[in-house]
């Protein structure tokens, strides 16, 4: 396999660079630590709770497992409904489905690309206990009027962040930190990524922080008591090392995302029919920098032909997948999502990449559109 000029994924790139520091923290973990829920697993919780603004963290193995055992601690199962954004990834429709709730899909805004608020007010009936807001692309969703939908209600908030570690809202505050709870994943992708999988829940609530902390180990309570049966999803304690390491770097990180998305904005706003994604309010984060086009595909295959990466973030939504399971939409009920889908197309960008990277993929795009 060659390399392509411009990748998207460049892990080997950011270990070499990591590896003075987390060699030596991985060499003191094995020969120092306790390898199941030990020192390492709770000074990374500590730490990402910290950096999120929250009074808890609890690592799990996957954002999946985080969304999952967060509406299971919420008590959310068989009967309940959860709304979500049509447009996220599979994992969040697969947490509710797993959970035994059903998934109302909820459209979003077009142009900020996040679940639409009014549309979120719409979907609420008498069975709906949650709102997963997903916090897409890393740019944090519009939380005071989603607030406003469900205040005086008893639905919670349950922020799916997998794509916003470090993103603010408006008012400053973290991604994580909006909601009841903030679900994360640590997959290698993600703008904080472990080797391998990984994930955790933010809180600020003691009763929630207990009860995941039970459900993500078996259900047990102690060595021997088994409060519920619950799966095995304690966070890796290498993951955990890699994880505390590299959240040091996270900011610095996500301010070179931000600089490279307005290098993009600069070099592409005006360019053909593309849409460029504006950052919005607060601090968006750019786990992807997502532009839009009727001539999606034309263009991806132009930029490969140029060695030029791109990514699709998502060609086909949830509803249409051919799945095990009915969630009750057909091809056509969400005509929003459908057309994103078609248009969707996610440019390299990553805090590993030069800046003269960016500019070859601009004047490739610059090409296209003659
Ligand atoms: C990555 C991701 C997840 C799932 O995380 P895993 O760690 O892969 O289980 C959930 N929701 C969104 C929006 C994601 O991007």
């Amino acid at each position: 396999m060659t390399m392509p000029a411009v990748p998207t994924k460049l892990y080997a790139r950011q270990y070499a660079e990591l590896w003075p520091e987390l060699g030596p923290a991985l060499e003191r973990a094995f020969l120092h630590e306790d390898p199941v829920l030990g020192e390492p697993v709770a000074a990374f919780e500590r730490a990402f709770a910290s950096h999120t603004g929250t009074a808890h963290a609890v690592g799990v193995n996957s954002g999946t497992d985080a969304l999952l055992l967060t509406l299971r601690a919420l008590g959310i199962g068989p009967g309940d409904e959860v709304i979500t954004a049509a447009n996220t990834f599979i994992a969040t429709v697969t947490a509710i489905v797993a959970a035994g709730a059903r998934p109302v899909l909820v459209e979003p805004d077009p142009e900020s690309m996040t679940i639409d608020p009014q549309r979120v007010a719409d979907a609420i009936g008498p069975r709906t206990r949650a709102v997963i807001p997903v916090h897409l692309y890393g740019r944090t969703c519009a939380m005071a009027a989603l607030d406003a939908v469900v205040r005086g209600t008893r639905i919670a908030m349950v922020e799916d962040a997998a794509q916003a570690h470090g993103a603010r809202d408006l008012r400053g505050r973290r991604a994580g930190a909006l909601g009841r709870a903030g679900a994360f994943s640590f997959h290698p992708s993600k703008n904080l990524g472990a080797f391998g999988d990984a994930g955790a829940v933010t809180t600020d609530d003691p009763y929630l922080d207990a009860k995941l902390r039970m459900l993500r180990n078996l259900g047990k309570r102690g060595k021997y008591e088994v409060r519920a049966l619950a799966p095995n999803s304690k966070l890796d304690t290498i993951q955990a090392v890699v994880l505390a390491v590299k959240l040091r770097h996270l900011d610095a990180w996500n301010r070179r995302r931000r600089a490279f998305a307005d290098l993009y904005r600069r070099r592409l706003l005006g360019v053909g029919d593309l849409r460029v994604p504006d950052p919005g309010p607060g601090e968006h984060v750019f786990h992807l920098f997502v532009v839009r086009t009727p001539q999606r595909d034309e263009l991806a295959r132009f930029l490969r032909a140029r060695g030029i990466q791109t990514g699709l973030h998502y060609p086909v939504p949830p509803h249409p997948q051919p799945l095990d399971v009915d969630l009750g939409y057909r091809p056509g009920d969400l005509p929003v999502t459908e057309r994103l889908a078609s248009e969707v197309l996610s440019l390299p960008i990553s805090h590993e990449l030069a800046e003269d990277e960016i500019e070859q993929v601009c004047v490739a795009v610059e090409a296209f559109f003659g």
